[in-house]
């Protein structure tokens, strides 16, 4: 996961530097780690970004530079245009990139490490995005309405339809269709609900129907479970160790602080039968689940706990931001308040600092903060199809009551592609074009976007969230690369 330079690198530079007898590092963060961390969201796919590098051309420092200090003299590193994530430097590397400040050719091996991340960037011109390649067709399957949580922030409207075996092959046999005519070498499925553990039968044999259409098709697939994690049992998680699929669980608080967000339908805590069910069904069989966390008004405070539990088990987590629906609309208290988040994410990344894993986490840091380089959010209206129980097709999961039926034969991807998330890419967002983060951040989900401004060529409502967090966020990711590389214990 980390680059460090090789020796050689190391001995040019000492030679340029007489002043300082450290050899130059720069530690490297790359994009495609944990890109594909599991939430209810449609995955984003990293966009090529080139890095002009020559000998001859005078480089400069790249604009909208962002530096930050690290302990032991180290910084931090980032540029709008860097392809993955931030670098980080030890003196005599920062002490090369200030000399940068004259523009002047590449020479030292060190300045080519630089002008790769993006650090350096020609004096004439600026780094083209490309397009993303879109390989992976990603599909929600909402195998069933029924639910035994009632949290008050679910966009479900819950019933005890579920989706038929008829239906389901259906579904499975257009995505392929779908896959196969756009193009895509793999597909990913998401077995969701309400909660698809209460279907878990109809969720093995589609799984098995698709492993079976993805042989015949040559086509790569994967596939994560999205579920409460209240009602596992060993069968159920000796099936996605056997078959590789993955797991993801909700958890929005330790104790009480979880229990009032997802309470069970009957109104008591479904927190102690998380824990159990990680502790005694899933942690002993190697099944490590991604642990969801959901930001509300009501639990920002407890978003800390729920990280501290989730790094105490050695789980990879996310952070994400409670979105607003018309079942939700009347809880009032579930609202993003800027500060009140702000304080609540500020303290969870305490404990991050605080225990400090060396796994890769920061793309799940911040709701839908990516480091790879992208344009787009999510996958919605590109590679993204969101299937009802019914069998009808969404571009995203938070539209699964406007789904449209279709008939056998039809392409659901082209059906979708006009529907009313439009594709716009960050650089068309007024408020976003110039900003230093926006090929991280990309300017938030689109449906929160529309619904706090009416629009969807804008900044996100929850702007200030992402411009005072990401430094803070890139700042743990620094400090996490030095613990890697054995500067930080
Ligand atoms: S539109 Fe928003 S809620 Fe839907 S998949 Fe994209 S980021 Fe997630
Ligand atoms: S929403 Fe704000 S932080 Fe995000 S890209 Fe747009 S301007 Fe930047």
């Amino acid at each position: 996961m980390v680059n460090m330079l090789p020796s050689t690198f190391v001995e040019q530079f000492d030679t340029q530097v007489k002043n300082d007898c450290a050899p130059v590092s720069v530690t490297l963060s790359h994009s495609n780690y944990e890109i594909k961390f599991d939430d209810d969201c449609a995955p984003v796919t990293a966009a090529p970004i080139s890095s002009p590098t020559e000998t001859t051309t005078p480089m400069r420092l790249a604009p909208q530079l962002h530096l930050d200090s690290l302990p032991h003299r180290y910084t931090l590193a980032i540029s709008p245009y860097s392809p993955a994530g931030p670098v980080v430097l030890n003196p005599p590397a920062m002490a090369r990139l200030q000399q940068f400040s004259q523009p002047q050719p590449l020479e030292q091996a060190v300045d080519f490490t630089l002008a790769a991340a993006n650090i350096l960037l020609p004096v004439d011109r600026e780094p083209q995005i490309e397009a993303a390649p879109l390989a992976t067709l990603t599909a929600w399957l909402h195998v069933t309405n029924a639910c035994n949580l009632d949290c008050p922030y679910c966009y479900v409207r819950k019933s005890n339809q579920k989706m038929s075996a008829e239906t389901g092959q259906q579904v499975v046999d257009s995505i392929f269709r779908s896959a196969l005519k756009n193009g895509f070498q793999s597909i990913n499925l998401k077995y969701a609900g309400g909660e698809a553990a209460l279907h878990f039968e109809m969720v093995r044999q589609l799984h098995s129907y698709a492993q079976q259409s993805a042989c015949r098709h040559n086509l790569d697939l994967q596939a994560v479970v999205l579920s409460n994690g209240t009602i596992w049992t060993p069968p159920m998680a000796d099936w996605l160790v056997e078959n590789s699929v993955k797991l993801m669980i909700s958890l929005d608080g330790v104790g009480a602080a979880h229990n009032r967000l997802r309470p069970t339908r009957g109104g008591k805590g479904s927190f102690a039968a998380i824990e159990r069910t990680v502790d005694t069904v899933l942690l002993p069989r190697g099944v490590q689940p991604d642990i969801s966390i959901t930001v509300t008004g009501r639990n920002a405070t407890a978003a800390a706990g729920a990280v501290e539990w989730a790094i105490a088990r050695n789980l990879p987590f996310s952070l994400n931001f409670y979105r607003e629906n018309a079942n939700s609309k009347k809880f009032g208290d579930l609202q993003l308040e800027e500060t009140h988040i702000i304080a609540g994410l500020r303290e969870a990344y305490q404990v991050v600092e605080k225990h400090l894993p060396t796994r890769p986490f920061i793309n799940g840091l911040l709701d839908r903060v990516q480091m790879g380089a992208h344009q787009h959010t999510c996958g919605a209206g590109q590679n993204y199809l969101v299937f009802s129980h019914t069998g009808a097709v969404a571009q995203c999961q938070m539209h699964l009551a406007q789904s449209i039926p279709f008939s056998t034969g039809d392409d659901p991807l082209d059906i979708i592609k006009n529907g009313v998330i439009p594709l716009i890419s960050v650089e068309e967002k007024e408020g976003c074009r110039t900003c230093p983060w926006r090929f991280r951040c990309s300017g938030g989900c689109p449906i929160e976007t529309y619904r706090g401004t009416g629009r969807f060529d804008v900044k996100s409502p929850h702007c200030n969230i992402y411009k005072t967090l990401l430094p803070q966020a890139l700042r743990l990711e620094g400090l996490r690369l030095m613990k890697v590389g054995g500067v930080l214990d």
